[in-house]
């Protein structure tokens, strides 16, 4: 039996993993692909490099760091938890049993099939307001979703852009829209532009001019896991306290999964939070 699995390796997972694993605490991160950071081309506004680094980079130095410390990495996807005087993790290829349990699986960014949304990731589709908005000073942009996240994201666009315009793809809003936002519910036919993205085409004929779409569908599906165990969730974010702990003994989350700023400083943070919160709750359990 693991002293800890820690579902997600990505950089709340990881940096959770170097904590336990220097305390002692036999470590395994389960980990399925490289999740948000692997798409991630530049990163510049994480601490202590000159030059951008792009987000596999560090992806594949945290997963070496880890196993260079000693922790366990299994590639694999985790299917479900569950708990009896021990959690169960079931992945695809089989189960592991472990005492706590830290859920760092990212917040799952949807991305529906309108053509062009891949071939202009990166060049005017972006999926993060906070890393992105910098990049359209003074330009329209638009938010794709119709709910919260649309909502969190079109706030970040709205002091920076000259125009932010809100596109549901046929969807009624779910959330409160900010004032001076066109809301167009009309269905998407595709993105265009040339080297860049240009315009947002719709299925009317009409097309709207656009230098940036942010992809802000849903959040993430990690929370599953979570409720299921019984633990509270607000929407698709895992609730947990000050030191990254669920309502249920042992169970702890950290990194976009959480919700709240999507970003890598606060997933490291939370990850080296939830890391130190198991050691000491598992000496406290153990009497040491
Ligand atoms: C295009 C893009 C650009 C970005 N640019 C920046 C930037 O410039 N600066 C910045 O600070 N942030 C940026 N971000 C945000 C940043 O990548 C995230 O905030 C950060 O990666 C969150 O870390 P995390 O560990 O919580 O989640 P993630 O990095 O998403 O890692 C989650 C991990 O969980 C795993 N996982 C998920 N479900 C399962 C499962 N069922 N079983 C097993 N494993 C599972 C995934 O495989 C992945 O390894 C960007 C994000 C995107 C998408």
């Amino acid at each position: 039996m693991c002293d800890v699995i820690i579902i997600g390796n990505g950089p709340a997972g990881i940096s959770a993993s170097l904590y336990t694993v220097r305390a002692g605490l036999g470590t395994t991160v389960i980990g399925k692909n490289g999740g948000a950071l692997e798409r991630a081309e530049k990163i510049e506004n994480y601490y202590g490099f000159a030059e951008p680094p792009e987000g596999k980079a560090l992806i594949q130095n945290g997963i070496a760091q880890a196993k260079h410390l000693g922790v366990r990495i299994v590639t694999g996807e985790v299917v479900g938890i569950g708990y009896t005087d021990k959690f169960t993790v079931k992945t695809s290829q089989g189960e592991y049993a472990a005492e706590s349990i830290i859920i760092a699986t990212g917040a799952q960014r949807q991305a529906p099939a309108i053509p062009g949304i891949s071939e202009y990731e990166g060049k005017g589709i972006s999926y993060c307001a906070v890393c992105d908005a910098f990049f359209y000073r003074g330009k329209d942009v638009a938010v794709l979703g119709c709910c919260d996240y649309a909502r969190h994201e079109m706030l970040e666009l709205m002091p920076v852009a000259a125009s932010v315009a809100l596109l549901t793809n046929g969807e009624q809003p779910k959330a409160d829209i900010p004032p001076n936002i066109t809301v167009i519910t009309k269905e998407i036919a595709a993105f265009e532009g040339s080297t860049v993205l240009e315009s947002v085409h719709f299925k009317d004929g009409s097309t709207l001019s656009a230098a940036g779409v942010f992809v802000a569908i849903g959040i993430a599906g990690s929370s599953d896991m979570a409720k299921k165990l019984g633990a509270q969730t607000e929407g698709n974010r895992i609730i947990v306290d000050d030191n990254m702990a669920t309502n249920i003994p042992g169970l702890f989350a950290a990194g976009d999964c959480t919700g709240g700023m999507l970003q890598i400083a606060k997933a490291v943070y939370q990850g080296a939070q939830a890391g130190s919160e198991v050691v000491k709750y598992l000496r406290k359990k153990r009497g040491n």
